[in-house]
């Protein structure tokens, strides 16, 4: 059987959620965002929750030592044999180091391409249902009931604290700073794809199904 081992690179509010879900399904293989792993430890509040917190708040990256635990043990659960797609990991050349030296080869990295102030208001209009996770964007993608998840039904979408200007700048240094230069360090590796994030998200969902032959 063949195996995918994806990635999803780009910057904050790329579509790299959106376009990793639609992939798992399709490919049925895990759908692995650490910044759901991170927010799920913060609502039940474990020291894992705790250390991340203010990080996060302020937009700021999580530190390396800590995401690496979480993706190594995520990854030896057993219905990621088969492959998986990582969302929002690695974003720093140590945590890009610390995947391989776990023995994990990536057959693609798929880099969605956007312009930052493209960032700027697709994470402004971003709206998340608390109770499933599910994304939505106030103008670009409703839900289909004003304020009701489409997904789980319950009520109250709300906007990401991290999705506040303030943050959404300290995010997008961020990812230019240690995040972009990954995508050199997975170009020299021979496994990139660049997509163009510009676009609805059926035509970005093709174009990437087209580029990694899925
Ligand atoms: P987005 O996809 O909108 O950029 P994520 O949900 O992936 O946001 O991440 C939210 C926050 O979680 C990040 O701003 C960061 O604080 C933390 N985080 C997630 N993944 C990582 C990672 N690999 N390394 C460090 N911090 C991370
Ligand atoms: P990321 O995981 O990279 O941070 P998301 O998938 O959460 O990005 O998308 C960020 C925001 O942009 C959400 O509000 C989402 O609904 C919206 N979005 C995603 N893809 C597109 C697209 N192709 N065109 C317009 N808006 C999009
Ligand atoms: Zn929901």
């Amino acid at each position: 059987m063949e195996t995918f081992r994806l990635m999803m690179l780009g910057p904050p509010g790329a579509g790299k959620g959106t376009q990793a879900k639609r992939l798992a399904d399709r490919l049925e293989i895990p759908h692995v965002s650490t910044g759901d792993m991170l927010r799920e430890a913060r609502r039940k509040g474990t020291e894992l929750g705790e250390k991340a917190a203010e990080y996060m708040e302020a937009g700021r990256l999580v530190p390396d030592k800590v995401v690496i635990g979480i993706v190594r043990e995520r990854l030896q659960e057993d219905d990621a044999e088969t492959g998986f797609i990582l969302d929002g990991f690695p974003r720093t050349r140590p945590q890009a180091e610390a995947l391989a030296e776990m023995g994990v080869e990536l057959d693609a990295v798929v880099n969605i391409d956007v312009s930052d102030d493209e960032v700027v208001n697709r994470l402004g209009g971003r709206l998340s249902c608390p109770n499933c996770g599910a994304v939505y964007h106030r103008d670009a993608n409703p839900p289909a009931v004003d304020d009701v998840c489409d997904k789980c039904g319950s009520e109250g979408l709300i906007t990401r604290e991290d999705d506040r200007p303030e943050a959404i700048r300290e995010r997008l240094e961020e990812y230019h700073k240690k995040t972009a230069p990954l995508i050199e360090f997975y170009e020299q590796r021979g496994v990139l794809e660049n997509v163009n994030g510009e676009a609805s998200p059926d035509e970005v969902a093709d174009a990437i199904v087209e580029q990694i032959g899925a």
